[in-house]
């Protein structure tokens, strides 16, 4: 049981303004874990004077790039060093399976830490333009204190794509995490301390969410970049457009998988484990419409239920787990009230359903695959955050494509085929933020992010780290 008494503010361990604990609960033995400070709207108006001390007189924005990525990749050393203690905290607080929390929660966080330090060298922080009536310099500036609020299916990776950039830019940060998941930034903020990050540069109060809504509508913050819901992000896009704060949003998904006519079907649904069922079904990008060609279908559905119906369930510190628990039970709540719906809404019920494997303790759910589903049916459309998959028949290409784009989402998509250029001009189709061929993944070095109601703005690569800093103009006469 691990348990801390204090937030991390202004580079010090201070002591919480109210009483309030958050107890951290297995998914895996429904035990208590930790337990930390929950925060209030007190400690968050500390922490947001903290960064705004560091950001209007501390050394950190006044630093030259090289000076902070030398800092920053000190941290990104640590990291490196320790991040199987890392994986294995992020397991134990929601669930993830060991396997891919060593490499999604906490080497490729490492990853993109690492990137925005090699980036610092390479980027172009200034440049003289023959404007069209005189020289002009274009300067790039931190953007001020950023307020980053991110959610509990993969706590470090959210919380590194928005610490990582803003850090490189010059940012201050106030990092509220998630109430599911504080402990895995506890662990972060001793590591940011040993690696002489100057104190109030970066600042963590976990809070649930009217703490965090106090957060977003602080005066002292500059920029709010946020992951989770779509629901939460369209509150918190309000917000920020009535204040005209800096915003960036990453929000829900609902992508498509099309399997095309000539995909090798064995490698195709053997990269559905990961592109589809990753992190126990809880990923903003998951493939969970799979679109079939109505001429193999029933080829399709067979070896889909037989892949989900083999996958290893069960406790995800195990190595060959390959589903763990839902974070929470109001997550498992939620997704079994999904199979119900799927089921009441005539879907047919290839593998799965409400039996739970057996798993008589955690918050378990059977992995799901529903057939004979079409796109207007709610398992279609709305995001269920678990392990549930649907099977959509299509009549030609141009009707997956039709399909795929017909989604309030735009966050990922992909395609499968033996013709990858072909697939790459099926993905050209697909109006999403990222669409892969043969695999779904993201990379650090490329734009992340959504069309439609899956967000706004992107995080990785350059584009990443320009959401950090404001372009100056400084002209003078010819
Ligand atoms: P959530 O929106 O309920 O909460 C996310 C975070 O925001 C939490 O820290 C929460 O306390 C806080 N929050 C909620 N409402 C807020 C408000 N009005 N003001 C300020 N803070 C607020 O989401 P969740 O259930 O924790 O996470 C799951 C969601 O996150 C899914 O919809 C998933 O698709 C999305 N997600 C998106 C991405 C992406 O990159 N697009 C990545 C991971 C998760």
């Amino acid at each position: 049981m691990q348990e801390h008494k204090h937030f991390f503010i202004g580079g010090q361990w201070v002591e919480p303004a109210g009483t309030g604990v958050i107890d951290v609960i297995s998914p895996h033995t429904e035990e208590v874990i930790g337990r930390v400070p929950d925060g209030t709207n007190a400690d968050i108006d500390r922490a947001v004077a903290a960064a705004r001390q560091a950001f209007d007189s501390g050394p950190w924005p006044r630093m030259t790039p090289a000076e902070r990525a030398a800092a920053v990749g000190r941290l990104s050393a640590i990291y490196a060093e320790r991040q199987q203690t890392m994986a294995d905290l992020v397991t134990a607080e929601m669930g993830s399976p060991a396997l891919f929390s060593v490499f999604a929660q906490a080497a490729i966080p490492q990853m993109v830490l690492q990137y925005y330090v090699d980036l610092a060298g390479t980027y172009t922080w200034e440049d003289e333009r023959p404007g069209m009536l005189g020289p002009v310099t274009v300067t790039r500036e931190p953007v001020g204190v950023v307020a980053a609020i991110v959610p509990w299916n993969v706590p470090q990776f959210t919380l590194m794509l928005k610490l990582a950039p803003a850090l490189i830019a010059g940012c201050t940060i106030v990092a509220k995490p998630s109430p599911e998941t504080p402990l895995d930034t506890y662990l972060l903020a001793e590591w940011i301390k040993e690696a002489g990050i100057p104190d109030g540069v970066v600042n963590i109060v976990p809070a649930g969410r009217e703490v965090g809504a106090h957060l977003v509508a602080h005066a002292g913050v500059d920029k709010v970049s946020f992951t989770g819901s779509t629901a939460a992000g369209r509150a918190i896009g309000a917000v920020c457009g009535q204040q005209l704060k800096r915003v960036t949003l990453e929000l829900g998904g609902k992508s498509a998988a099309i399997i095309l006519e000539d995909a090798d079907l064995a490698t195709t649904i053997e990269g559905f484990k990961l592109a589809s069922l990753m992190n126990n079904g809880q990923a903003c990008a998951a493939q969970t419409r799979i679109l079939a060609p109505r001429s193999r279908y029933d080829e399709v559905a067979d070896a889909l239920a037989a892949m989900v119906g083999g996958l290893a369930v069960g406790d995800p510190a195990d190595w060959g787990t390959e589903v763990g628990p839902l974070v929470a039970k109001r997550q498992q709540e939620r997704v079994e009230g999904y199979i119900r719906i799927g089921q009441d809404e005539g879907a047919k019920l290839l593998v799965g359903g409400l039996d739970r494997r057996g798993q008589d303790r955690g918050w378990y759910v059977a992995p799901t695959v529903f057939g004979d589903v079409t796109n207007d049916m709610r398992i279609a459309r709305e995001e269920i955050f678990g392990p549930v998959l649907a099977l959509i028949a299509y009549d030609d290409e141009a009707d997956a494509v039709k399909i795929a784009n017909d989604s309030e989402y735009g966050l990922g998509g992909s395609v499968w085929t033996a013709d990858v250029n072909h697939g790459i001009e099926v993905a050209r189709q697909i109006r999403t933020g990222s669409c892969g061929v043969n695999l779904y993944s993201l990379d650090p070095n490329t734009p992340f992010g959504g069309y439609k109601n899956s967000g706004l703005g992107r995080e990785l690569g350059p584009e990443g780290l320009a959401a950090y800093l404001e372009h100056k103009s400084i002209p003078r006469p010819a």
